[in-house]
C-alpha cells in the first residue's frame, strides 16, 4: 500500500475501536467524497479545541462556559452522579430520568494504562462537593462502568468521600451487566440502575 495511505490510516487508528481494517475504509470511503468535503472535515477537525470546550463545572461538552446542565437553575443540586466520560453521561441525560448534575472524571483508574487517580478529575470533584455542601448535603452517585476499572474507581471515590460529612454515597444498581459500558447500556437497563442504586 501506498506510504501517504498507510500514513493517513495510521492517523484513524489512533481513534477508539478503529483497527487497520477500519481505519483503511476510512481513507478510502473520504477518497471518494468531493474535495469541499474534505475541506470542510479538515476544518472541523483543525479548529475542534477552539470550537468545542469542557464546561468548567462538570467537564460536560460545551460551546461556552458552562454546559446546559450546569446553566439549568432546574437541576437538582442535591444530586452528583460521577460518570467516566462524556458519552456515559449523554447515555444517562437521554433517559430524561435523572435530573441532578454531573461530573465527568475523565476515564477510570486502569495503571496498566497508566491512567492513576491523579490524573482524573478527582480534586475538581472534591471542590465540586465542597461547593454543593455548603448550600444542602449532597447524594454522590457513582456511576462508573461495571467494569473493573470503572469498580476499582467507584471503590476509591467511596474510600475518597466516605465519612465526610453531608454526603451520602451511592452506587448505581442491578441491571448493568458486570463488565458492560454505560454507555451501551439501553433506557430501561439505565432506568432500573438510577432506581435501585444503593
Ligand atoms: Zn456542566
Amino acid at each position: 500500500m501506498d506510504r501517504k495511505f498507510k500514513q493517513i490510516a495510521k492517523l484513524f487508528q489512533k481513534l477508539p475501536g478503529v483497527g487497520p481494517r477500519q481505519a483503511a475504509r476510512f481513507v478510502l470511503a473520504l477518497l471518494e467524497k468531493p474535495e469541499a468535503e474534505l475541506q470542510e472535515l479538515g476544518f472541523a477537525v483543525a479548529n475542534l479545541k477552539k470550537e468545542i470546550s469542557l464546561c468548567g463545572e462538570c467537564f460536560n461538552l460545551s460551546d461556552n462556559g458552562l454546559c446546559g446542565v450546569c446553566s439549568n437553575p432546574g437541576r437538582d443540586r442535591t444530586k452528583l452522579l460521577v460518570v467516566e466520560k462524556v458519552t456515559d453521561l449523554d447515555s444517562v441525560e437521554k433517559t430524561g430520568l435523572y435530573k441532578g448534575l454531573y461530573h465527568v472524571l475523565g476515564g477510570s483508574i486502569n495503571p496498566l494504562d497508566g491512567v492513576l487517580p491523579q490524573n482524573l478529575r478527582i480534586k475538581e470533584l472534591e471542590q465540586r462537593v465542597a461547593t454543593l455542601i455548603a448550600n444542602s448535603p449532597v447524594e454522590l452517585i457513582l456511576a462508573t462502568n461495571p467494569s473493573t476499572t470503572g469498580e476499582t474507581t467507584a471503590l476509591y471515590l467511596r474510600d475518597y468521600f466516605t465519612s465526610r460529612d453531608s454526603i451520602t454515597i451511592t452506587r448505581l444498581g442491578r441491571g448493568l451487566a458486570s463488565g458492560s459500558n454505560l454507555e451501551y447500556a439501553d433506557e430501561i437497563t439505565l432506568r432500573n440502575a438510577l432506581e435501585s442504586r444503593r
